[in-house]
């Protein structure tokens, strides 16, 4: 007596495995894709990514990247200041982009590193992201943190490709760089053409 199976039988079990593959990659695909695809929700209430009260200078230079901005304080040393999140949300990234370099207060002129050095990215729900980079040491949060608005996420630094100390901040919408708004206003930071800076003060603040 044989134990193969009939041929048709063969081919239906083997049918049925294939289309139940497919079943899942159709679905794996579509866990992945459907939420790109979502439109973006309204633009979070950011704030200054810096404490209560303190004007800092945002400001762009030719080659930078559209949108991007450079934070330095106006008053006092940039070095280890407080790198606050400027909306609640769930940290995505927390660790070193491209090359951390040698940069530090104690030596100012280092070594430069690659990219965004030690940075932080936080993801605010409804496709908006907010990105810190250059920050002097080890992030203060790790990835799957929740974060609300005005945690301290870091210190400012140097590190990464960075000439001086300063925090380079960036606001996403659907992974696609935005204009900065900060308490319910634009920053006018809209290109890299052309040398621009503007000072805000910072409404960064606890609730009352
Ligand atoms: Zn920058």
């Amino acid at each position: 007596m044989t134990t193969k199976q009939p041929a048709r039988t063969r081919t239906r079990v083997v049918g049925a495995v294939v289309g139940l593959g497919v079943v899942a990659a159709v679905i794996a695909a579509a866990v992945v894709i459907v939420p790109l695809l979502r439109p973006p929700g309204p633009r979070p209430a950011f704030q200054l990514p810096v404490p209560c009260g303190e004007t800092w200078q945002l400001g762009t230079y030719p080659g930078h990247d559209d949108f991007d901005v450079d934070l330095f304080p106006t008053v006092g040393q940039a070095w280890g200041r407080p790198v606050l999140a400027s909306y609640a949300g769930a940290v995505t990234a927390a660790g070193v982009n491209g090359s951390v370099g040698g940069r530090t207060p104690e030596d100012p002129d280092g070594p430069r590193g690659r990219g965004g050095g030690y940075w932080v990215e936080i993801d605010h729900g409804g496709r908006w992201e907010t990105q810190y980079l250059h920050l002097l040491e080890p992030p203060m949060v790790r990835k799957g943190q929740r974060v609300e608005q005005g945690d301290q996420l870091g210190k400012v630094g140097s590190t990464g490709n960075s000439g001086a100390p300063h925090l380079h901040y960036e606001q996403r919408r659907g992974r696609e760089k935005v204009e900065t708004y900060f308490d319910g206003s634009p920053s006018g930071i809209t290109h890299d053409d052309a040398e621009y800076t503007v000072t805000r003060k910072s409404n960064n603040c606890p609730p009352a």
